[in-house]
């Protein structure tokens, strides 16, 4: 394709910190002008696809793809921690010591597990958020025999795809819910997600009523066991962590401004409210404080976004603000079910979902579409287009809500996806 070149008369070095779905979309988009160098820092050297992290889990994916699959030939991929950014300089240190400068600076280091604030829980109860903690799980699993109790703890889309995936294969699965069974999905799509569950033979503890509340809570694990809040012990020779998802520290160590959560705090066209070179995208974003859901959903199109905005300054025109839209959630109940809850744009569940089996075959073109989005931006850049698709009205009223209050902190609670 022919590259942009106007305008510029000396090459612009933008760094992309974070190779998931956010940055690896960003870095590919980029490449649009060839008097850009871009360099994407990433800590291991193969692309992770988190969404099949539970599958890895249950063995029937590893979750990873080559960068050479996603990744544009024109980027150069670093692979390293970044431990400091130093904005006044432009600069990034790495964990393996160097240093990167930078023209401009895109922030995508994603999510990982929230700290669990329960008694024995980070001693004893396995997380599956990133790569490592999902490989460290997978051998636990297949060496507990296989009467062992599984515990699965939180019922949002993760906790509900592992337990899934580990009943189907012929794993004693309880899920302890916390709160309701999947909280955004709509009262339908809960019953047939509770269906599917049952079926598979996973017992339920759903605290979405008095009588569920306090048994639906995990308030200590041991090695053994799981306590709920009603004093109950249940067996668990594996328990697994999946409440809610946490970000890196690495903005509010390096003095940039953060949500109450740490991820970067932006205007609408996802600029740093410091530091105009400097550009957040997916999980770790938090535009205007009105945080989207953490998701592969909303982390591709933020990831376009953070490009064109960049893309914008270096041409010296005005970036576009961000227009995110949803579509629902896509979970998967197993390798034979699964569900496509639809929602509406702004992101609030719909009546109307497809399940079963359709619902199954529908998870697996999102996942592989997924990894085909990052590709065919990698191929053309500037090809992707989702992140323009119209229909940003209420994220407008709220932000016009926002404005219109007092300045208050930032206290919106971790949705992940
Ligand atoms: C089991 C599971 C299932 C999921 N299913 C779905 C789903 O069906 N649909 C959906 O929309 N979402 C799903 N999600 C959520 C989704 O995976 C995340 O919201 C998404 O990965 C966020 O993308 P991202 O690019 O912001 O960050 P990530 O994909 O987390 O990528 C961030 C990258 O930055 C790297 N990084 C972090 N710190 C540094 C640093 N200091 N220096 C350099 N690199 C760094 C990380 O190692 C990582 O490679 C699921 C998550 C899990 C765990």
């Amino acid at each position: 394709m022919a590259k942009n070149t106007k305008n510029t008369d000396v090459d612009v070095d933008v760094v992309v910190i974070g190779g998931g779905y956010a940055g690896v979309m960003a870095a590919n988009r980029l490449t649009q002008r060839d008097d850009v160098t871009v360099t994407l820092i990433n800590p291991r050297p193969n692309f992770v696809h988190r969404v099949r992290l539970h599958q890895l889990v249950g063995g029937s994916d590893d979750a990873v793809v080559d960068y050479r699959d996603v990744l544009a030939e024109d980027v150069r991929l670093v692979v390293g921690t970044v431990t400091r950014i130093d904005a006044a300089g432009r600069r990034v240190t790495l964990e393996a010591g160097g240093a990167l400068d930078y023209d401009y600076l895109i922030y995508a280091v994603g999510s990982g597990s929230a700290d669990p604030r329960v008694p024995g829980a980070a001693e004893f109860a396995h997380p599956i958020a990133t790569l490592e903690e999902a490989q460290r799980l997978r051998p636990i699993v297949d060496a507990a025999p296989a009467t062992a109790a599984v515990t699965v703890v939180g019922a949002g889309p993760t906790g509900i795809e592992t337990a899934a995936e580990l009943a189907e294969t012929g794993r004693n699965v309880t899920l302890v819910c916390g709160e309701v069974l999947g909280p955004y999905l709509h009262p339908r799509g809960r019953r047939s997600v509770a269906g599917r569950l049952a079926a598979l033979g996973v017992t339920v503890l759903d605290g979405s009523d008095a009588a569920g509340a306090a048994d639906a809570k995990v308030t200590a694990v041991t090695r053994d066991a799981v306590r709920l809040g009603d004093g109950r012990e249940l067996p668990s020779q594996v328990t697994i962590w999946t409440a809610g998802f946490a970000v890196p520290d690495l903005a509010g160590r390096s003095g940039l401004s953060t949500d109450a959560l740490g991820r970067l705090l932006t205007d609408e066209t996802l600029t740093s409210v410091d530091d105009e070179r400097i550009v957040a995208a997916g999980d770790s974003a938090a535009p205007s404080d009105l945080p989207l859901r953490m998701s592969c959903q909303a982390a591709i199109p933020l990831g376009a976004r953070a490009a064109d905005t960049v893309l914008s300054r270096i041409a010296g025109e005005q970036p576009s603000p961000l227009n995110q839209v949803f579509a629902g959630q896509c979970i998967s109940l197993g390798r034979r079910a699964g569900i496509f809850q639809f929602a509406h744009r702004y992101d609030v569940a719909l009546w109307f979902h497809i399940d079963g089996r359709p619902g199954a075959k529908l998870k697996e073109v999102v996942c592989k579409g997924i990894v085909k989005h990052l590709a065919a931006e990698a191929r053309k850049a500037g090809s992707y287009s989702l992140h323009r698709v119209s229909g940003g009205t209420k994220r407008q009223q709220r932000l016009l809500q926002q404005a219109g209050r007092d300045e208050a902190p930032a206290t919106t609670p971790a949705r992940a996806a």
